[in-house]
């Protein structure tokens, strides 16, 4: 059996939290090696939007309100730092979003987190009725009861802010290979290796960071990580108008990207692992977004993705030191925001395979915490999810 050179920390995965996670114990001055069993951010993190909303989502405003706005803030020292590291531009930019409601349910849904919401710094965000919204983007269909405005939320392309901290990291000592992680090496509960199909990596600290892959984990450190993939599809679609503002209904959204082409999402699907985009999906995006924005009847289909969020039942990551194992950190189930939370995943990970602690407050994102009767399907049914 191969034996392959040791590392301080391994890091499971090299999607957006991996690769990040690389960068922030870099940054400490921890050396790691990002396994992956594709390539880098080649699932999830490469094709998602790449919306960055901390004011909105599951567990928002509480519990996890503190910790997505530090991880919005994080993306604006990002957007600035890692293109000076590494000349990479991310495409980081501010962006105004509107959550149109055409129902009086989902206006009070997506007003609830009102108050919340407009006391929170560097933002702005205001209930507009009706005709009101359309004064702002009047390509949206008539008939709405009204819309959230909210002013400096961002956009990033997920790809390349992937490749930015891996780029950091790896300038700082980290490395990446190929491989499948099978296992976790133990000396008593103490971790001395990690297990790929071709060979062992010598390490004393693992962090999982495997996605939707994540349960495969469960068994390695005896602790359930109960995170399913929930598939979701996105069209790229060019189109003779200017820029869309990035709009959201339903369970849809749309924005022009800085690529000009206008982004269609998306789908949630129980699928399994299945990672093809459908033409079921593409007929139920089409419909959807042609009732909200009737000028895309003209749009041509450029490219349609499909990709799987790393989902908990209770809709909450999964980051902090497994119980009863010396050295094993997870960080997972970003779910439909692990773009917007992958700095704060990161960070709380390298602190805590980095230096043992972290100053954060992650008692709710525990590994091994009862979710309850909490299930992914039930989330389903949330108008204010993403
Ligand atoms: C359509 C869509 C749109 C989205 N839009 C947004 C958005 O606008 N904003 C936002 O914040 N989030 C968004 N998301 C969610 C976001 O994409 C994910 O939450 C995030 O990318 C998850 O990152 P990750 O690193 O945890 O997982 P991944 O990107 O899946 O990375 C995990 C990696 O682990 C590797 N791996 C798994 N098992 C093993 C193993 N045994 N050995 C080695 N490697 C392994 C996989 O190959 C994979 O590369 C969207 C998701 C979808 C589907």
């Amino acid at each position: 059996m191969t034996q392959r050179p040791s590392a301080d920390v391994v890091i499971l995965g090299g999607g957006i939290v991996g690769c990040a996670t690389a960068y922030y114990l870099s940054k400490l001055g921890v050396t790691s090696v990002i396994l992956e069993k594709d390539t880098v951010a080649g699932h999830s993190s490469g094709f998602a939007l790449g919306g960055l909303n901390p004011l909105g989502g599951p567990g928002i405003p509480d519990p996890l309100g503190p910790l997505s706005l530090e991880s919005f803030r994080l993306h604006g020292d990002l957007g600035r730092t890692l293109r000076e590291e590494t000349g990479v531009d991310t495409e980081y930019q501010l962006h105004t979003t509107i959550n149109v409601a055409y129902t009086e349910e989902e206006a009070e849904a997506i007003r609830s987190r009102l108050l919340w919401q407009q006391a929170q710094n560097g933002f702005r965000v205001e209930w507009k009725e009706g005709e009101d919204v359309r004064a702002i983007e009047p390509r949206l269909a008539p008939g709405m009861v009204g819309g959230l405005v909210t002013q400096y939320v961002g956009l990033v392309d997920p790809y390349k802010l992937a490749l930015a901290f891996l780029q950091g990291a790896e300038r700082r000592g980290a490395s990446m290979r190929h491989g499948i992680a099978q296992g976790i090496k133990y000396q008593g509960d103490r971790v001395v290796g990690v297990q790929m199909n071709s060979g062992v990596i010598h390490c004393e600290r693992v962090v999982i960071a495997m996605g939707a892959w994540s349960s495969a984990a469960s068994p390695w450190v005896g602790v359930d990580i109960p995170v399913e993939p929930l598939k979701g599809q996105l069209m790229r679609l060019r189109v003779k108008s200017p820029p869309l503002l990035w709009v959201s209904w339903g369970d849809c959204y749309a924005v022009t990207k800085p690529d000009d082409l206008v982004w269609v999402g998306t789908t949630e699907e129980l699928a399994g692992f299945h990672e093809s985009p459908t033409r079921e999906a593409q007929h139920s995006m089409s419909e959807s977004a042609l009732k909200a924005l009737p000028y895309l009847m003209d749009a041509e289909l450029v490219r349609q993705t499909a990709c799987l969020r790393p989902v908990t039942p209770d809709g909450l990551p999964i980051v902090g030191k497994v119980p009863g194992k010396e050295g094993v950190v997870v960080a997972t189930g970003g779910g439909r925001k692990g773009i917007h939370l992958s700095p704060i995943m990161a960070r709380i990970a390298a602190d805590l395979a980095g230096t043992g602690s972290t100053p954060y407050d992650i008692s709710f994102l525990a590994p091994g915490r009862s979710m309850g009767q909490a299930t992914v399907a039930a989330s389903l049914s949330d108008p204010f999810r993403f």
